[in-house]
């Protein structure tokens, strides 16, 4: 379930990330109204088994039944702005009725991943690497983007327009907005999720300037794919302070 909106006098509007069918929307009916048992399960970051009658136009929610409720993340600000950044990420990088089962497991494994309070800012990065390979945009990150050099064991730079590191001396040339500088202790992080699943992952621990740097540097990239803004970048920020 990634997020609902008031639909009429007393339903709701759901946005679904379902096994079968990817995203997809459904009017939950009476589920604003005080005491309704289906809106109780149909809550944000909740994983839930539903049943699904034909609407009109969209489909109807006949029965909900909450499998995990991720209730943790109501408690940790932080976590519930990173669920809020992933849900966001799905929504606006998937299409309606496209079957993605590698992305919904990604999905539910972080949200889990995040309403147990572990390494908050880790389970993110990798959500993010993973979804970027799943959603056809891995980054290159063993040769120059540009030229086609082997990357060397130094600071780079990276293009979003190109998606992947770029050498220091075509980094140089393109220069401006063009491209971004991400050190090598960053890049090495990046390859490494690139490569590993979520245990080994976890094995890496970055230093605070090199999370700071992967999270203004993924923001950066994810947004620009997208083409607009995301709002939950901001949230994160505000919450932190
Ligand atoms: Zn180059």
């Amino acid at each position: 379930m990634l997020k609902h909106a008031d639909f009429g006098e007393a339903d709701r509007l759901v946005t679904l990330f379902t096994r079968e069918e990817g995203k997809l929307r459904a009017i939950a009916k009476g589920a604003r109204k005080p005491g309704s048992r289906k809106g109780g399960h149909l809550e944000p970051f909740t994983r839930v088994s539903l049943l699904l009658g034909k609407g009109r136009e969209i489909p109807i929610v006949e029965q909900a039944e909450a499998v995990e409720l991720n209730a943790a993340l109501g408690s940790n600000l932080v976590a519930l702005g990173y669920a809020a950044y992933v849900v966001e990420l799905i929504d606006k990088f998937s299409a309606d009725h496209d079957e993605h089962r590698g992305v919904y497991r990604l999905t539910r494994d972080t949200l889990q991943r995040l309403a147990s309070g572990e390494d908050l800012q880790l389970a993110v990065r990798f959500f993010e690497v993973k979804l970027l390979e799943q959603m056809g945009f891995r980054p290159q990150l063993q040769q120059c983007a540009a030229c086609g050099a082997e990357i060397q064991p130094e600071d780079q730079y990276f293009s979003f327009e190109l998606g992947g590191a770029v050498c220091p001396r075509c980094g140089r040339q393109r220069g401006g907005g063009a491209v971004q500088r991400i050190s090598l202790g960053a890049l090495k992080v990046l390859r490494h999720l690139q490569r590993s699943d979520y245990a080994t992952a976890r094995r890496v621990q970055p230093s605070p300037p090199v999370q700071l740097e992967l999270e203004s540097l993924m923001n950066l990239y994810v947004s620009y794919l997208l083409e607009r803004n995301l709002n939950t970048p901001k949230f994160l920020r505000r919450v932190r302070k």
